[in-house]
């Protein structure tokens, strides 16, 4: 270990894949494990996608792309951003990444100094603290209150910004809360970030379509913060391609440039084909998105109205994305006799090891009273992890 460099031994292992890997190890012994604990969709990708990716393989588009992404594609991006979220980019402010998680540590990498500070809304997606940590920054966790469905308000923004913040980062809709900024509140947040000149912010919409609000806002339509947001999105979820590996960011030419630099020395363009099945879903018929959308919304409902026959689970309405963020708090020093639950992490691991259930304690993203449930499953899985919950929880006391 003493060998690998420091930068390594300060990254922490992800703690949603060391849940995977136990329940993989419990699931190697022949049990019936139910995985709620990953934020991947449970659908194919849509057939049009799959089509233009074969089609591009057949016609031989195998070679190195530019290390932005394929003209048709970056075009095809400032087209959606201005059509849909009012971002109003060319082609040549688009960066096409392996991931929205590439975007982000892109952008990390080419706004954070030594000793900057990155204001994360807390609870936050475990990865960009990490990010924060590679890129020499400082992370300040700012807390959004419970009752507020753990939005971080413009006021508490205010307070935090002290003369070493250089960034602020969220994703809305959240992982892990499932919570969305309305206009407004985004609109009182920009208002304090055109205060403070040289703060930027990194708006990470990967959720975009996973949202059961009638609207969606993006805070980079904004024109007064336009050339200091960083907007990050991708086809991940929305498109259910989590493994096709396409993200992008949209941001001011300078900003833009500097990671194609980056970018350009570590990776290059990411997958050819990818590309070319990414411009066939950000062009094509949004009808299975939406279809998907909908099934997630119905499930959110399944598992809001499961959560409500437990007793000692508090939760709010998720907006969007595909998770509920309970409260489980008042289960923290019971027992069944020979486990005591302390915390998040231990009734998480008392779940598994008792019912075969892998959910991920909200420890790992900034909230230690509470766990988050994936509802990417189908109904049935849903259906039955739930029971078990109920049947491991009612035997604390
Ligand atoms: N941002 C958030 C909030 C996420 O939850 C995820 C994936 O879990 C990502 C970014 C990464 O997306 P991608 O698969 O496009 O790298």
């Amino acid at each position: 270990l003493t060998l690998l460099s420091d930068r390594i031994n300060a990254l922490s292992e992800s703690q949603t894949l060391a849940m995977s890997k136990k329940s993989r190890e419990l699931a190697a012994q022949g049990h019936q494990v139910i995985n709620l604990s990953i934020g991947e969709p449970d659908f194919q990708t849509p057939q049009h996608i799959k089509d233009a990716a074969k089609k591009a393989i057949d016609e031989g588009f195998s070679f190195y792309t530019p290390v932005s992404g394929i003209a048709e594609l970056r075009q095809a991006i400032a087209e959606k951003l201005r059509k849909e979220n009012n971002i109003d980019w060319k082609a040549e402010n688009i960066v096409v990444s392996t991931g929205a998680k590439q975007s982000l540590a892109n952008a990390l990498m080419c706004l954070v100094n030594p000793g900057d500070e990155v204001i994360i809304f807390s609870p936050y997606w475990v990865s960009y603290s990490e990010m924060v940590k590679l890129a020499e920054g400082e992370t300040v966790l700012l807390e959004g209150p419970f009752e507020n469905d753990f939005k971080v308000t413009a006021d508490q923004l205010e307070k935090a910004i002290t003369p070493r913040t250089k960034v602020i980062m969220y994703s809305s809709p959240s992982n892990p809360t499932g919570s969305v900024f309305t206009e407004q509140e985004l609109r009182e947040i920009a208002e304090v970030v055109a205060k403070h000149d040289n703060i930027f912010v990194i708006a990470d919409e990967i959720y975009e379509y996973i949202n059961y609000e009638p609207d969606y806002f993006s805070i980079g339509s904004i024109p007064a913060i336009k050339d200091r947001v960083i907007t990050i999105n991708g086809v991940s979820k929305g498109f259910a391609m989590t493994g096709w590996r396409i993200g992008y960011m949209a941001a001011a030419k300078w900003i833009a440039d500097a990671c194609d630099k980056l970018q350009g020395q570590i990776t290059s363009g990411t997958c050819s084909i990818a590309q070319k099945a990414a411009v066939a879903a950000i062009k094509g018929d949004m009808a299975p998105t939406r279809e998907m959308a909908q099934a997630y919304l119905r499930r959110r409902d399944l598992v809001l109205s499961l959560l409500k026959e437990i007793p000692g689970i508090k939760t709010f309405t998720p907006k969007g994305a595909f998770y509920v963020f309970p409260d489980v708090s008042d289960y923290f020093g019971k027992t069944d006799g020979k486990t005591t639950i302390q915390t998040a992490d231990d009734l998480c691991m008392y779940i598994l090891n008792k019912v075969y259930v892998s959910l991920v304690t909200g420890d790992a993203f900034g909230a230690p009273n509470c766990i988050r449930i994936s509802y990417a499953a189908s109904d049935e899985s849903l259906t039955e992890a739930l029971r078990r919950v109920k049947e491991a929880l009612a035997q604390l006391n």
